[in-house]
């Protein structure tokens, strides 16, 4: 790939310091002395919010650093991220930029740490936090950072054995020619609604800027979920918000190239008590195979991300007039998937019932 450096090589540490104040350059001062890292190699990232770095640890292993830097401006923005999360009920300095981004440099820390300990998702695995200094695993290979999402030339990929087909499935059925680039951007969107559904129901959490920018294409197949500093519980005021901004930034980059499934029915997959491990991989299944061109689903979309969707009992205030609504047809009642609920309101959804599953998705 033209666009990719090798960084490992890159001993610039003068540039490196040069940038750095003081407190962060006596905190890398300290890992290095502690042999904790061994050297510190060439600049793979510079952001508004960060730069991050490649480093090399003990026993030559590759090591990323990402630095958050105290820019007042850029962190006020975030406000909205971590002002209703449980685990920083304490309040946060708003006031104190540093402290904010020690406070920042600590929700990636510990996000990347539980999707890590879960299991289920590629992370770089964190490994020490010092302040606003975040080491973490490199994704990459031999000092050369994997491309992410966003960089990768699918056309330039020379595919060497025949192109996995999971995935690549539902492109036929709805009649586009499949080729091992539309095969292995079939297979990264799956990959990619794996992920949000995982991360929400293996981590409760919701990613909140999951896009092309964030996830690192690894050896061409596997994608790593990266940049999870205003990551959010699950059960965050605003969760489901971000969550529909996720999906839509997935939506949006796939459905460039090949079909994607319905809107409605991913979201409902990622956050309906009636989906889980038993029967996830038939709801996405189906989803994939109704897959169509993502101009199919504006219009539903439009009512779709303008309904409000409650997250406790005790905010469904309207629910007997959006129930007369619905049953004119003037709006939908997307919350009742959610909740648990069947559609009609009748009672609660039956969940984990595998020879239903089929009906949980359709009805
Ligand atoms: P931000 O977007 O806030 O600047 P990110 O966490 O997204 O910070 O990191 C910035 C860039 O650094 C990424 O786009 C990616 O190219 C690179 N990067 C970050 N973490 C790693 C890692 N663990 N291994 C390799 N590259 C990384
Ligand atoms: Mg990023």
């Amino acid at each position: 790939l033209a666009q990719r450096v090798k960084v490992k090589d890159k001993q610039d540490r003068a540039t490196v310091e040069q940038v750095l104040d003081p407190r962060t350059r006596m905190i890398l001062y300290k890992l290095l002395s502690s042999g904790k890292i061994i050297s510190i190699d060439g600049c793979i990232s510079t952001g508004k919010e960060a730069n991050v770095y490649h480093a090399t640890g003990p026993d030559d292993t590759a090591l990323a650093i990402k630095i958050f830097k105290t820019s007042i401006l850029t962190f006020k923005a975030r406000d909205k991220y971590v002002s209703g999360e449980y685990r920083f009920r304490q309040g946060y300095c708003k006031k104190n930029p540093r402290k904010m981004v020690r406070l920042w440099a600590e929700k990636e820390f510990r996000n990347l740490l539980r999707i890590h300990t879960t299991g289920t998702i590629k992370v770089p695995h964190p490994k020490i936090l010092k302040s606003h200094v975040l080491v973490m695993d490199f994704i990459g290979e031999d000092g050369w950072p994997c491309p992410l999402l966003k960089d990768v030339k699918f056309n330039e990929i020379e595919f060497d054995d025949q192109p996995e087909q999971n995935g690549g499935e539902q492109l036929e059925q709805g009649g586009v020619e499949s080729n091992p680039v539309s095969s292995l951007l079939a297979n990264l969107y799956k990959q990619c609604l794996v992920i949000l559904y995982r991360l929400f129901k293996h981590c409760k959490l919701v990613h909140a800027d999951f896009s092309e920018f964030n996830l690192i294409l690894k050896d061409n197949k596997e994608l790593y979920v990266i940049d999870v500093s205003q990551s959010v519980e699950h059960d965050h005021p605003r969760s489901l918000d971000f969550l529909r901004h996720d999906i839509k930034n997935v939506q949006e980059f796939f459905g460039k190239h090949i079909l994607v499934g319905d809107y409605k029915d991913i979201f409902e997959y990622i956050t309906s008590p009636t989906v889980d491990d038993s029967n996830c991989d038939t709801v996405l299944d189906g989803i994939l195979k109704n897959a169509k061109k993502l101009e199919a689903f504006n219009v539903s979309d439009e009512v779709f991300r303008q309904t409000h969707i409650p997250r406790k009992m005790q905010e469904v205030v309207h629910y007997e007039r959006d129930y007369e609504k619905m049953k004119k047809g003037e709006t939908e009642l997307v919350y009742t998937k959610i909740m648990g609920m069947k559609s009609d309101m009748s009672g609660p959804e039956v969940v984990n019932q595998p020879q239903e599953s089929s009906s949980n998705v359709s009805d």
